[in-house]
């Protein structure tokens, strides 16, 4: 296993960071995180200057209107806009990174030409539609109804936890087109078009504050069945193939604001005198070990998706599930850096990020789920009852 960045990918940091120089003193400041319009406007507008600076879908292959990088340079991407403090993906999340990297995979060339562009411009946001009031962990037993009706689906249900619901253009859903077949076997994967009429998005409060999700609705929605990516009744192999992407890379980028956040606890610790407890020294001395690994894990599995075509394999899931855990970790220790003052400030935004960390090993399947994978897919182990 070779970790080393090769001559051509240094040099393309050394532009990546002059680019960066350049640019990020010029942005306006980052909208409240409660103005979900604002922070859409916000977040579509550095996808553009990336699209047009030749950042955007780096390692999206050129077909689909990316640069065609290698999965190492969109590594090195993400870690230097990261530690330069750039903008992260926000809004732009579902799109860019699972989304959009899922029709790369297995959309047709139509399909490929009218979603992927528009996403790389920062011109239409997605939104995932995937779990339902019973259909979280077992994403499978879910039953939002899709009927064919001439050239429509004619859907009906309802998603939960939808985020970015209420900014988005689009949403991947998932649906159930065959009742009858196994449960893995009648579903399909669709793009809708959320101003389609049906569509009803009632927006949910985190414990945080923010309507970052949202409950939506569908009745008797329409939607084209040419936007179906994947065969009728085959999305359950799309819907692995997102996941997949969503497991293994998407959150990779945090792992160095993780890794910046605790540097800046660190300093904040010497500042305030909470560096002299030896027991709090060695907390933070060992968190920093676990993002070090947590980046190597990276640098490992997007070395793997490389050889095997580009889409990560399954050790994402162990990457979600230490990285969920030892982001929580990184939480507890702030607020014992910043006293109980400090972190339950909420005018402060390390206690929202304490806050939304929660979230963490819920979000994109939880924890428990991945011990599944890891123990049945990985390990061997035999399946649970
Ligand atoms: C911040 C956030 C954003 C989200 N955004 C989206 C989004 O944009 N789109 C979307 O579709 N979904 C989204 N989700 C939903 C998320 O994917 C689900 O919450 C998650 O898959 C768990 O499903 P559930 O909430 O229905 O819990 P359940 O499936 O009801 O699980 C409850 C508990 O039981 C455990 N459990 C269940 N089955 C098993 C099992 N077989 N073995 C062991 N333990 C088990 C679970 O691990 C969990 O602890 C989001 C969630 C969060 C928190």
């Amino acid at each position: 296993m070779d970790l080393a960045y090769t001559e051509a990918e240094e040099e393309f940091r050394g532009r990546l960071r002059e680019w960066l120089a350049a640019v990020l003193p010029g942005l306006p400041p980052k909208p409240s995180p409660d103005d979900w319009p604002a922070r859409r406007a916000y977040d579509t507008a550095w996808q553009r200057m990336l699209y047009d600076a030749g950042y955007a879908g780096l390692h999206w292959p050129a077909d689909a209107g990316g640069r065609g990088a290698t999965p190492t340079q969109h590594l090195i991407f993400l870690e230097e806009t990261e530690k330069a403090g750039a903008p992260y993906v926000g809004a732009n999340f579902v799109g860019l990174l699972h989304a959009g990297p899922t029709i790369a995979a297995e959309g047709t060339a139509e399909q490929r030409a009218r979603w992927l562009p528009p996403v790389l411009r920062g011109d239409e946001i997605w939104c995932q539609g995937f779990s339902e009031p019973d259909a979280g962990s077992d994403l499978a037993a879910l039953r939002t109804r899709a009927v064919r009706d001439g050239d429509d689906y004619v859907v009906s249900g309802q998603k939960i936890w939808t985020s970015h619901a209420e900014v988005a253009d689009w949403c991947e859903l998932l649906v159930r087109t065959d009742p009858g077949a196994p449960k893995h076997r009648g579903i399909s994967w669709l793009a809708m078009p959320m101003d389609a009429p049906g569509i009803t998005v009632r927006p949910l409060r985190t414990l945080a504050g923010s309507t970052e999700f949202a409950e939506v609705f569908l009745d008797e929605v329409r939607v084209p069945v040419r936007n179906r990516v994947g065969a009728e009744n085959d999305g359950w192999r799309v819907t692995m193939v997102t996941l997949s992407f969503e497991r293994g890379t998407a959150f990779v980028g945090e792992v160095v604001a993780c890794r910046r956040t605790l540097d800046a606890l660190a300093a904040e610790a010497r500042r305030n005198g909470r560096w002299d407890d030896a027991v709090l020294r060695r907390r933070l001395g060992r968190l920093n070990a676990e993002f070090r690994a947590l980046w190597r894990l990276t640098q490992w599995n997007v070395g793997e998706s490389e050889r095997t075509g580009g889409v990560p394999g399954i050790g994402g899931s162990v990457f979600k599930l230490r990285y969920s855990g030892v982001r929580q970790e990184l939480y507890e220790a702030a607020a014992e850096v910043l006293g109980a003052e400090g972190a339950f400030d909420l005018d402060r935004e390390w206690a929202l990020d304490r806050l939304s960390s929660l979230s963490y090993t819920i979000a994109a399947g939880t924890s428990q789920i991945q011990r599944n994978i890891v123990a049945e897919r990985i390990l061997g182990l035999p399946k649970g009852r």
